[in-house]
């Protein structure tokens, strides 16, 4: 077992947990970043084809109510582009009949960064310090020691792979996710952990699909890519592309709970068979098909996270604490934010809150 020391640990490498490292270098401040997954990013997940990212996490931002997203975008000089909704819509009834129904544009408009998502994760960690970031260290247990806390990466009936020993420690993961699989020492207060629990982690119960084409050929008819339906399994569709080149996309949500998604192939050729019935046979057809179930993802979603969110809930961090143990540990993440929270604008200002 690796043991070491550092002023600063964040635990967690999603949008959150990294904006709070890039805020901490720019202070030249020490730190390190321990990430459970092989990968940075959390809920973003940008994969790659024919050189078009495609985005199976979030895909939109708005400028008119994000503004430290759009900022962000501009001072990391990526750009951005508006969601192509020129056209009309479709809809599909409980009984599966189809039909073509007047288009709206959301108000305010959606935008998506060009490069997928991930461009902004990679944008942000591009100047961290060499080996502030250590991925595949899932932390599994934190003490507190003194003034500081001491922190065990591995798996909690195993002995730990390696400890850090930090003054200050953020926590930017999703608050129902520390609460089902950290352990603290000493034990948090029930009404902490209740509170932990009770908040749920936006879109964890949640699965996305991506369907690449070579042509866009819903705009030929009209079509503006968007779609819903009652019946299922998609409930949500929505272009997908970056207008300028191909390869163009259709993208949205499955509308069928997390406990009705346990046979994927299944789920895929119903998903074809409800494009081509929605937007013509080509759509049946795509050259390239992403599917992402957040539900099944362990450092995503829990079993409380399976049934499906209907609202969004109006998130404050837990209990009304944003740090416990005398400032030891701070809370980030975005379900901690109190104003945008859930969206990737709260997993910035929940970041800014611990760094401070
Ligand atoms: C399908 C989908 C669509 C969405 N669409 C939008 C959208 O269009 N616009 C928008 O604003 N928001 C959207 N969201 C929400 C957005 O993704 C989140 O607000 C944002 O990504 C949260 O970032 P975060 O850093 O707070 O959490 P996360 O991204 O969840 O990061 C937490 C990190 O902690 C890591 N971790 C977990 N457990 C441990 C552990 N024990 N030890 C170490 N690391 C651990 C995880 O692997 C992860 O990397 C969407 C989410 C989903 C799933």
């Amino acid at each position: 077992m690796t043991s070491e020391t550092v002023d600063n640990l964040i635990i967690g490498g999603g949008l959150s947990g990294i904006y709070a490292a890039y805020l901490l270098a720019r202070r030249g401040k020490s730190f390190i970043l321990l990430e459970a997954r092989e990968r940075l990013g959390g809920r973003i997940l940008s994969p790659e084809a024919q050189g078009f990212f495609t985005d199976m996490g979030p895909s939109w931002y708005w400028p008119a109510i994000h503004p430290q997203m759009a900022q962000l975008i501009s001072d990391l000089e990526l750009k951005g582009y508006r969601q192509f909704e020129e056209g009309l819509g479709r809809f599909q009834s409980v009984s599966g009949a189809t039909q073509t129904v007047s288009g709206y544009a959301n108000e305010p408009h959606s935008w998506r960064p060009e490069g997928g998502m991930f461009a902004i994760i990679e944008k942000l960690c591009a100047d961290l310090p060499e080996k502030s970031i250590r991925l595949n260290h899932q932390v599994c247990n934190i003490a507190k020691e003194g003034d500081g806390a001491l922190v065990n990466v591995g798996k909690l009936e195993q002995e730990p792979q390696a400890q850090f020993k930090a003054k200050k420690v953020i926590l930017a993961l999703p608050p129902r996710l520390i609460a089902s699989t950290i352990l603290f020492n000493p034990d948090l207060p029930p009404d902490l952990t209740q509170a932990m629990l009770k908040i749920g982690t936006w879109m964890a119960g949640q699965a996305k699909f991506y369907a690449l084409y070579e042509e866009p050929f819903w705009r030929r008819d009209g079509l503006s890519g968007q779609a819903f339906s009652q019946r299922g399994p998609l409930g949500e569709i929505h272009d997908g592309s970056n207008n300028a080149k191909a390869p163009y996309g259709l993208t949205g949500f499955v509308g069928i709970p997390a406990v009705q998604r346990h046979n994927q192939e299944i789920l895929t050729e119903a998903i074809f068979a409800q494009l081509a019935l929605i937007f013509g046979k080509p759509a049946g057809r795509p050259a390239t098909f992403f599917y992402k179930d957040w539900a099944r993802e362990q450092f995503t979603a829990t079993k409380l996270d399976q049934p499906p969110m209907y609202t969004h809930p109006l998130y404050t961090p837990p209990a009304g604490q944003t740090s416990f143990w005398n400032n030891i540990i701070h809370f980030a993440g975005t379900e901690t934010a109190p104003q945008h929270g859930g969206y990737l604008e709260g997993a910035l200002t929940a970041a800014e809150r611990a760094v401070e």
